[in-house]
Formats: C-alpha cells, structure tokens, sequence
C-alpha cells in the first residue's frame, strides 16, 4: 500500500522527471501577502510569478503546500469531522507553468500520472470544464478518450478562478473520483455514506487571461498553469478508503487519541478523535510556523482551532492535557518530510499543554453553564445570544466552539444575539471610561484597548477582509 510519504515523492518524482523544479513549501503565514490570512493554495507563494513582478531561475515547478483553510474566502473549519474530504491543515500537490507549458500539457501531465503511474481506472474519473472552454473539453477527450458525458461543463465561478477582482484569471478544470454507489466504509444510510460518492481530488487553473477594470480582458501573451492535489483524498483512493480519516497519517493520530483517552477509534466518539487529529495538525503547523495562541488575528483562529480540539478531548473524559500528547505521533507521521515540526516539537508541546491546562478549568465551568443553559430550551429553540456571550466573555469560549458543541445536539445559537451583546459590552466599556476631558486622546486610548483588550472579535473581522485567491 503506497503511504502518503511515498505518494508525496512520487507526485514531485514525476514532475521532476518532467522538467520541474521541486520548490519547498512556502511557509503557512504568506510572505507576500498582508491580506491573506494562511497559504491556502499551493499558488499563494508564486503570485508574483504568475503576475510578472517577480522572477524565478526556473519556468516550471512542483510544489508539497503546507495549507490552511480555517478563515477567509475558504473556511473548511465546521466541515471537519462532518464530511470525508475536508481538514483545517492539509497537502496540497500541485504543478505550475510560468508562462512555459499551457492547457495539452497540464491535462497529458494529469492523465499520465494519475492513470499510468498511479494506475487509477480511468473509468473512475471523471472531469468538469468551463463551459465556454471547448478547447479543454477537446483535449480531455482526445488526450484521456474521455466519453462526453463524464466531461461536464459549469458555468458557476467553481470553474472559473480569479486571483483577485483584477489580474491573472482562466477557467479551471477538475478531476473527480469516483467512489462508487456503494462506499467502502459503510453501507448506504450509514454515517460514512454522507454524500462524497463524487470526489474532487485535482484542480488545473489554466491563467489564460488579464483583467483590468471591469469589461477589459485580454489574453495573457504566455499563459500559466497552477494546479492543486489534496494529498489526503488522493492517499484516500490509492489506499482503498472512501474517508480521509481512514488514511495512514489521520489514522496513526486517531489511534493515539484513543489510545491517550482509552475511548474506542470508531465507536460514538469518531468525530472527535477526528476532529483531534485534525486539529493537531493545523495547531501544530501554524505554532511551528510562529503562530502563537492570542487573542486576535492570526493567533485567535489557531486559539479557537486548538480550543475547540480540547473541548472534544475533555468530554471523552481525558483527565490531563490531550493535544500535548499526541505530538510525538505527528513528528512520527511528518517530521521527515517537513523538519520544522521536529524542530518545533518542544514549542508545539509546550504551547498545547498551557493552552489546554489554563482552558481546562474554563471548559468544566463552561460546559456545565451550557449544559444548564440547554436544559431549559425546548424541542426547536435555539441558545440565547446573551448565553453564547457570557461563555466567550467570562469562560474564554470561541462562538465556533459553542456552536460545535451545539451541534452535536442538533442546536444552533442566536448569533445575531451574540454580537448584539458583544456591541454592547463594548459600549458600556466605553461608557465606563471617565476620560480625560480630551476627546482626541480618548480615541487613543479607546483604539487601543479595543486592539488589545476584548478584542477577539478581530479575528473574525480580519477574516472577512481578507484578499480572496
Ligand atoms: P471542495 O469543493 O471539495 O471544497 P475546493 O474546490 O474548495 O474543494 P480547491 O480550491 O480547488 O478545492 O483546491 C484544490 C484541491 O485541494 C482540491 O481539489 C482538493 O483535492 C484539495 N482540498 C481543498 N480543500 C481541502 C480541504 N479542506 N481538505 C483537504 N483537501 C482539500
Ligand atoms: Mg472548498
Ligand atoms: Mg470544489
Ligand atoms: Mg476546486
């Protein structure tokens, strides 16, 4: 059985057998860019490339991306544990042309290696084309012998990529698996049966065009590639599984957290070890990557990712600190093919265990006000915002995490209710400030406490006006 080890290095094999530089991964914090909140794509470190601004000694490359989706345009963070193919961290493979190779070449590369040198059944796939893109639709059926009707034309944004509201755009084409009526790993109606028969696991961007202000598009005189593998779907098919989570990396860190908690991997308490796993690798990536739990941006999502983590760890009764725990299993899994982590792994252990042990005592309180809190609605009702308030205010729990806790008893919370009262905290903040008569100095000392002070809410903030790739 290839591991995703050996899959990693046959992806980057291949591409470096065909003329590509293998490029590391870019860190999870982007460089170049102030707006993103984490590389989510394994073109975040080449934007400049693709828009000319910036050169390179080599026109093609490979990349393995450390991704993050956990915020922004691109939040994958509620589906974790929920569905089979979606994680907060993950892989993504991908292969770029800067202006060297264009579409023929993109589809042949894809084809090549997923049908010759992974031996996938080609009856298997299927792909989705922009549907004014007869040009790609000709070349999948000429290079893949692929029927008309397992080509499927969309006309939705899906398949068709910006990088922003101007510059570098093209249709993109997508390749599906498919896992069959009948998935390995439960039988129709059973929880592992949610849906994903279809699978995306590969997205060729062609940037075949330059946009200006709106109505102005002209082609791009050399066109680029940039395509993205999700490392984990992929191991998925090549091992068998139908779930992400059932591949060797996830599985090896689910079975630590049963082992750490004594709870059964696959009994009622799944979601959790998954979401576990999960959550331990975006934690432990982003703190590798110099991102420390905070109170706001950047640091308030990897607080509310491990936090949310912790909570399903408390209430599958760990009696001390869980995350902290099963690092040496993730440095086990990847240490080898991304050394920060062994080189972190002291910091990454450290970080968890405070954050765990100081939330610990907030979480026993917090979950027994909720418990109470739930106890009194009736069938339907939904938890009042003031509630979810005083969790995130006095118990230090992120509304994402009250509503995951929620959502396991088929609640949601009054959010509209929860910023209401976040507004009016704020204002009775302000009301409380006696000032010193100069109003602009207030507005100082006001701007920076709402920076520093009850802030949290930055991080949401931050989100929504992130640039969009
Ligand atoms: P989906 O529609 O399944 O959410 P996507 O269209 O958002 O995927 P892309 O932005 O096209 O994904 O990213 C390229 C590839 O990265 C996808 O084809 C998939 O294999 C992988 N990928 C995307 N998001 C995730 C995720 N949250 N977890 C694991 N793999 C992912
Ligand atoms: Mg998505
Ligand atoms: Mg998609
Ligand atoms: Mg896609």
């Amino acid at each position: 059985m290839a591991s995703s080890n050996d899959i990693r290095a046959t992806f980057l094999d291949y591409f470096a057998r065909n003329g590509h530089s293998v490029v590391e991964s870019s860190p999870l914090v982007p460089r170049n860019d102030p707006t993103l909140m984490f590389t989510n794509s394994g073109m975040v470190q080449f934007k400049n490339v693709f828009t000319g601004q910036e050169r390179r000694p080599y026109s093609r490359a490979a990349t393995a991306q450390k991704c993050v989706r956990a915020g922004g345009k691109h939040n994958d963070l509620d589906n974790v544990g929920y569905t089979a193919r979606h994680h907060t961290f993950f892989e993504m493979l991908g292969n770029f042309s800067f202006g060297d190779y264009f579409k023929e070449q993109a589809i042949t590369h894809a084809w090549t290696l997923l049908t010759k040198d992974f031996g996938l059944p080609a009856d298997k796939l299927m792909v989705t084309v922009y549907h004014e893109d007869e040009e790609a639709a000709a070349l999948w059926r000429r290079i893949a012998g692929l029927p008309d009707d397992r080509i499927i034309r969309i006309a939705t944004s899906d398949n068709f990529w910006r990088m922003g509201d101007t510059g570098p755009c093209g249709p993109c084409s997508e390749i599906f698996y498919d896992h069959g009526p009948s998935i390995p790993g439960g039988p129709p109606g059973s929880p592992d049966e949610d849906g994903d028969r279809f699978i995306e696991i590969w997205n060729l961007v062609f940037m075949q065009y330059e946009e200006g202000p709106p109505g102005t598009r002209t082609a791009l005189p050399r066109p680029s590639i940039d395509t993205g593998m999700g490392l984990e779907r992929f191991a998925a098919i090549l091992q068998g599984k139908h779930n992400n989570y059932d591949t060797d990396t996830l599985r090896a860190l689910i079975l630590a957290s049963a082992e750490a908690t004594g709870r059964d991997p696959d009994g009622v308490e799944k979601t959790s070890h998954r979401v576990i796993a999960d959550h331990l690798r975006s934690s432990c990536f982003l703190i590798a990557d110099g991102v420390l739990p905070s109170n706001e941006g950047r640091g308030y999502v990897v607080r509310r990712i491990m936090r949310r983590a912790m909570r399903h760890a408390y209430q599958m009764g760990a009696a001390e600190p869980l995350m902290p725990r099963l690092v040496p299993a993730l440095v086990r899994q990847m240490g080898q093919a991304y050394p920060e982590l062994t080189r972190a792994q002291a910091l990454m252990t450290d970080t968890l265990r405070l954050e765990e042990t100081r939330f610990r005592s907030l979480l026993e309180r917090g979950l027994h006000l909720l418990a109470e809190e739930t106890g009194k609605l009736g069938e339907g009702q939904v938890l009042a915002g003031d509630v979810a308030f005083k969790l995130y205010d006095t118990y230090g729990f992120p509304l994402d995490l009250t509503q995951d806790a929620l959502r396991e008893q088929g609640r949601t919370v009054d959010v509209s209710g929860f910023e209401e009262a976040m507004a009016e905290q704020r204002t009775r903040a302000r009301a409380a400030w006696a000032g010193s008569g100069d109003a602009a100095t207030d507005r100082v000392w006001f701007d920076l406490k709402e920076k520093v002070g009850a802030t949290e809410f930055l991080g949401y903030a931050t989100e929504s006006a992130e640039g969009e790739i």
